[in-house]
């Protein structure tokens, strides 16, 4: 296996991974539980050790659509979230569990409307949904990195419309395509890389409420000042945050869902980047052993590579 493919399966098992690992302590407030250091069983779904919630089913999913229509159809993966909503297609466990509110509201408003993209577009909606399933959209368009940023705007607004959620996207589909071709962790951190950024997205800036977070002021924060809130800039600062101060996937992985509140998809969207980094023989043996789901995950990346 090549570099860049270790780096894509890593990064899908990683979103699968951190969801898993974050899933019996989410909505838990920091230091009041017992840290997390593997799976473990519980949390509010009551879910075995190993399973994954509503970031891992929707980004199968979202990956499924890419395959069955051979592109992008965001009518498609709203019906596949829908038949995920209604009979726990790509769950983990046969059911669906951890609907997010904005999702919700789209998905029954898109029974109705069949309305391909969302209308909820207020900034005050700006969650995590559509950053938690990226992943896909991105190892789909790992040869050509502008598609896979405008693809992963559009698979935002089926969802996310806020135009809060489509840039976290934008900026970190960017990012995980940079890493699927050879970029490495130091050069992410680094001002060079903020100077592609900015050149990148040059003629459609991101929106401002990003400018912390490209210019990297989290690398000087200590974890109280980190937030681990379900405002996809949150997640998102979290997430880079924890694989900026540690070394390895799994310490990476640890260092965020033991942030607590929404700790399964912190963990998703740092698993992601911390797979992207490193690659998947950089994850723990018994990790991926245990992982729910864990053929249709590899199987799935290597059907988006054909
Ligand atoms: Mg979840
Ligand atoms: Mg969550």
């Amino acid at each position: 296996m090549t570099t860049k493919e270790y780096r894509l399966k890593g990064c899908m098992l990683g979103l699968a991974i951190g969801d898993a690992m974050g899933a019996p302590v989410e909505f838990m407030q920091r230091g009041t539980f017992k840290p997390v250091t593997g799976y473990r069983s519980g949390g509010k779904f009551r879910l075995n050790a190993g399973e994954w919630t509503d970031d891992t089913a929707m980004a199968l999913c979202l990956a499924q659509s890419l395959l069955d229509c051979q592109g992008f159809d965001p009518a498609d993966q709203l019906e596949k979230y829908l038949l995920w909503m209604h009979e726990g297609y790509m769950s983990c466990t046969g059911k669906m569990v951890g609907l997010g509110k904005t999702c919700m509201r789209t998905l029954i408003r898109y029974r109705r409307t069949r309305q391909h993209y969302t209308d909820i577009t207020h900034e005050k909606f700006s969650g995590n949904g559509s950053l938690m399933r990226l992943a896909p959209v991105c190892i789909y368009c790992v040869n050509d990195i502008k598609t896979a940023v405008n693809y992963a705007a559009l698979s935002s607004k089926t969802t996310h419309g806020s135009p809060i959620a489509v840039d976290a996207c934008r900026y970190f589909s960017y990012i995980l395509v940079s890493l699927f071709n050879g970029m490495e962790k130091e050069m992410l951190f680094s001002d060079a890389f903020k100077i592609n950024v900015r050149l990148f997205f040059k003629n459609e800036p991101l929106h401002p409420v990003l400018n912390h977070i490209v210019a990297g002021e989290y690398q000087n924060k200590k974890e109280d000042d980190i937030s681990s809130s379900g405002y996809v800039i949150d997640s998102l600062e979290a997430a880079l945050w924890s694989v900026y101060s540690t070394s390895t996937f799994k310490d990476a992985i640890l260092k965020a869902v033991n942030l607590g509140d929404d700790a399964d998809t912190v963990g998703a969207i740092t698993g992601q980047l911390a797979g992207a980094c490193y690659g998947m023989p950089a994850i723990p043996e018994d990790w991926i052993l245990e992982l729910g789901r864990r053929d249709d995950l590899l199987d799935v990346v290597n059907e988006l590579l054909k």
